[in-house]
């Protein structure tokens, strides 16, 4: 077994993985004792796929959640999201994600308040395909940010959350190569500003929103004060809050 782990976390190493041993650690446990699998990860992973896509799971605070190739992995920032969206909710509270990918912010929130009624909704079907195993006591849709959600929940919901795109369409290119070639551009590119979408998650918000409602969008450190004016122009009073032990901004709207 040591001869094996040598042998892993050295091709590992020589592809460039920083953390090889741990890496390798990992890609063991998750092979078993098949060696056409622990391969197979092996060379997806040396060709530069995500560790989480590639094992197939990520943990998000404290919730283990599916990840597929083509899926966005989800970022320890965006725990921030989490945080904020389960601080005073009352037991039934209708909870939206809207871009939801893995789901796993919808995940986490139902895990933490597992009485809340959690919806997700996604435009891309492979991520909600992944979804669908991460919240198997929520409800998953398919379509362009609230288009795919009942009607009946208009002026109902608790809390929205949005982890939309919101890198400027230029700065793309210049993404870690992981995210840059294997995760979703729609799960990136927010545009030529970074703010097309969240402005139109913004736009429409409102009109979800029950009584004593908030709004949760994350974004960039150097974007939160323009995402704070569109949530200003849709009517919302908007604070951003930073949590800088995860790198984290999420601007907030009641
Ligand atoms: N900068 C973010 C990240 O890669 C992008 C996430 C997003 O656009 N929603 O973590």
């Amino acid at each position: 077994m040591g001869v094996l782990r040598d042998e892993v976390s050295g091709r590992l190493r020589a592809a460039g993985c920083v953390f090889a041993e741990d890496e390798a650690e990992l890609l063991l446990g998750e092979a078993g004792d098949d060696p056409v699998r622990l391969e197979r990860m092996l060379a997806a992973r040396v060709s530069g796929l995500p560790l989480e896509q590639v094992l197939g799971w990520a943990w998000f605070r404290g919730v283990r959640i599916a990840v597929a190739p083509g899926v966005f992995v989800p970022r320890r920032r965006t725990e921030h999201l989490v945080e904020l969206a389960v601080d005073g909710i009352g037991s039934s509270a209708v909870v939206v994600d809207v871009c939801c990918g893995s789901g796993a912010v919808a995940a986490a929130v139902h895990a933490e308040r597992p009485d809340a009624v959690v919806w997700a909704c996604d435009v891309d079907e492979r991520a909600t395909a992944c979804a669908e195993l991460n919240l198997p006591g929520g409800h998953v849709v398919t379509g362009d940010l609230f288009a795919p959600l009942p009607r009946e929940l208009a002026g109902r919901v608790r809390v929205i959350t949005a982890n939309a795109p919101y890198v400027p369409s230029d700065a793309v290119a210049l993404m870690p190569p992981e995210a840059r070639d294997h995760e979703p551009r729609t799960a990136l590119d927010g545009g030529a500003d970074g703010l097309s979408v969240q402005a139109r998650v913004i736009a429409q918000a409102p009109s979800w929103l029950g009584p004593g409602g908030v709004l949760l969008v994350e974004t960039s450190r150097e974007q939160a004060d323009r995402t704070a004016c569109l949530m200003s122009a849709a009517g919302l009073e908007a604070r951003v809050s930073r949590c800088d032990e995860l790198d984290a901004t999420v601007v907030l709207g009641r």
